[in-house]
């Protein structure tokens, strides 16, 4: 995975591609370059490090007059992250450059091939075989640069998203896609290429979003021509218009997105719900559900699929399903769920959660899922992308581009659909009464402000943090709705200040991890009064004989685990179901504020990177 971006047309192209590979960080940041024709020559610069890195460079190697110019910020998949393996390549002659997010599975054969037909390589990556592999075949069979991409491209196996010019006709740029995303802003006589499309917001609302096995021809001046990789086959442009605006995509303020992004969570989970929920009236609209109501209501089981965050919204979901729908429920890690032999039926119901939408293992899944005729509905939050194509049905989040890292506000967003969906459920089977449904609707409705309220006790939350900065590890524990919330709460501080953590359902702490337990060990225990509340509090007494530290997430007004615990944060009480969103928000506020605290990139853990294309 990686950002990659492009422009063709009348600007400095240098200055828009930089910026553009900023807004792209997210995706990839081991190393970035920038490939600029300059009407002479192609001026190129990379290096290993951050995007940042490269700016201080191209100042002295980049003159920035130039129309045409491409530019990457990797997360190295072949080969370690320095500045030789860094993006753009060029092929053999000099000729072409390329910028490549995926993997090109058989590169080592193609290498071998192309190593005894004479060519050399520098790098170790995938990419410098791809674009060596067109150029042979643009030599050999002396064919334009789109028919060399098609050619060399049917001989890949893996997964791509490209964008290559040649320096003897820097009039057009190819790109291409499959598995990995790939946007093209349309201007007046200019074109931008984009892994997503923050890089030309401010200059477009109109884009092609190429689908998988497409390639196209953007030239200076001319139609986009977009064909089919495989067959060749013609495709008819089509342009959608952008919702998205510049301010959703800055920090606003803040010193880092993923804190703007937790402080956006009472807006995000209303605009999840707005025009699908009235509550007064007690109606939910969802449009993907509504549609195939029969097959929702006729599933016999859900398997959810997911990675990371999102398999954790899962995890509520199931608690969530079986609680109001009374249907099964199975989650499943979709790395795992893919290259198992799963029994699937006909009248199982898949959802499939990413925030990207762009997730590999994911989309596997979903592939294999729809082969053995199951259904499949999408929960993503990125409009367009490749998982809300390929599912049967959906329902987008809603909750704004999430540019950090560690996901936040995603996960509550996907917890609000999922509750809907199936308070919807329901509704219409009769698992609940027609009462709760509307007082259910009610307080979904409040929850926005609960967030809110939850979010002002951050003060509270930053003297725990400097207690507990360098400790080791943590544990966190929870149960019922809160467990997943334990997991989520353990994976955001592990992401963002290395350290390591662990959560686990409170009783299960008596099977193992109370080993742990001594005086330097830190346990996040969630215990708010509807979630086992008793239970938790004897788990806690346990922690205390222990010597453990107690930090306990309890609802306003608790007074028996505040004589237990050495610190308390607050948050307000809700329904049992709608609890994680309340609950994870101390969580998100604590590891970021001991992220800060020890110094590290919050918006940009190491080895990590935002949606994760390669399986
Ligand atoms: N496979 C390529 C590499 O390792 C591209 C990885 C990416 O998507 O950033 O350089």
């Amino acid at each position: 995975m990686c950002g990659i971006v492009g422009y063709i047309g009348h600007r400095e192209a240098y200055p828009i591609v930089l910026k553009g590979l900023k807004r792209l960080e997210y995706r990839g940041y081991d190393s970035a370059g920038i490939a600029l024709y300059d009407g002479e020559k192609i001026k190129l610069s990379k290096t290993k490090g951050k995007v940042a890195d490269l700016e201080e460079r191209l100042e002295k190697e980049i003159s920035t007059n130039g129309t045409i110019a491409i530019g990457h910020t990797r997360w190295a998949t072949h080969g370690v992250p320095n500045d030789v393996n860094s993006h753009p390549h060029y092929s053999n002659s000099g000729d072409l450059v390329i910028i490549h997010n995926g993997i090109i599975e058989n590169y080592d054969s193609l290498r071998k091939e192309l190593e005894k037909r004479g060519y050399t390589f520098t790098s170790d990556t995938d990419t410098e075989v791809l674009v060596n592999l067109i150029e042979d075949v643009q030599i050999n069979e002396k064919v334009k640069l789109g028919k060399a991409v098609q050619i060399a491209l049917n001989q890949t196996i893996g997964a791509y998203a490209i964008a290559v010019f040649d320096i003897k006709k820097p009039n057009e740029i190819v790109v291409a896609r499959l598995g990995s995303p790939l946007a093209i802003g349309i201007g007046e006589d200019e074109f931008f290429i984009a892994s997503d499309a923050s890089p030309f917001i401010e200059y477009t609302n109109n884009a092609i979003y190429l689908e998988d096995g497409e390639m196209a021809v953007v030239r200076r001046g001319k139609e986009i021509k977009i064909r089919k990789i495989k067959n060749d086959r013609k495709v008819a442009p089509y342009i959608q218009e952008l919702q998205l605006n510049l301010e959703q995509i800055e920090k606003g303020g803040y010193d880092h997105f993923m804190m703007k992004e937790i402080y956006e969570q009472p807006d995000a989970i209303s605009d999840t719900y707005r025009g699908r929920m009235l509550a007064a009236e007690g109606i939910i609209k969802m449009a993907g559900v509504d549609d195939n109501l029969a097959k929702l209501l006729n599933a016999k089981r859900i398997i959810i699929i997911a990675c990371g965050t999102s398999w954790h919204a899962g995890l509520v979901a199931e608690y969530i399903f079986e609680e109001l729908v009374r249907l099964p429920v199975e989650v499943e890690y979709a790395s795992e769920f893919r290259y198992r032999n799963p029994v699937i039926h006909q009248d199982d119901v898949v959802i499939a959660i990413s925030q990207s939408g762009e997730t590999a293992d994911t989309m596997a899944a979903i592939k294999m899922a729809k082969e053995q005729g199951a259904f499949v509905f999408g929960v993503c939050n990125v409009v367009g992308s490749s998982i809300s194509r390929e599912t049967h049905a959906g329902a987008y989040t809603h909750a704004g581009p999430e540019i950090g890292v560690a996901s936040t506000k995603a996960f509550t967003t996907q917890i609000t659909v999922l509750a809907l969906i199936a308070l919807k459920l329901a509704e219409r089977k009769g698992t609940i009464s027609n009462s709760e449904f509307y007082s259910y609707l009610q307080e979904l409705e409040r929850i926005p402000a609960k967030v809110k309220k939850a979010l002002t006790y951050n003060d509270q939350i930053i003297p725990i943090a400097k207690a507990y900065k360098d400790a080791k590890n943590f544990l966190y524990l929870g149960r019922g709705f809160n467990f997943p919330v334990a997991l989520e709460g353990a994976l955001k501080l592990k992401e963002i200040s290395y350290i390591h953590a662990e959560g686990y359902p409170a009783a299960e702490m008596k099977h193992g991890p109370i080993a742990l337990i001594d005086e330097h060990m830190p346990v996040v225990v969630i215990a708010t009064k509807k979630g086992h509340y008793d239970k938790v509090v004897s788990n806690i007494q346990e922690i205390k004989s222990r010597k453990g530290k107690i930090i306990g997430i309890v609802t306003e007004g608790d007074v028996t685990v505040r004589e237990l615990a050495d610190h308390v944060i607050e948050i307000p009480e809700t329904e049992e179901f709608l609890m994680p969103l309340l609950s994870t928000i101390p969580l998100q506020l604590l590891s970021y504020h001991i992220a800060v605290l020890l110094d590290k990139n919050v918006d940009q853990p190491r080895n990590l990177a935002k949606s994760v294309t390669v399986e």
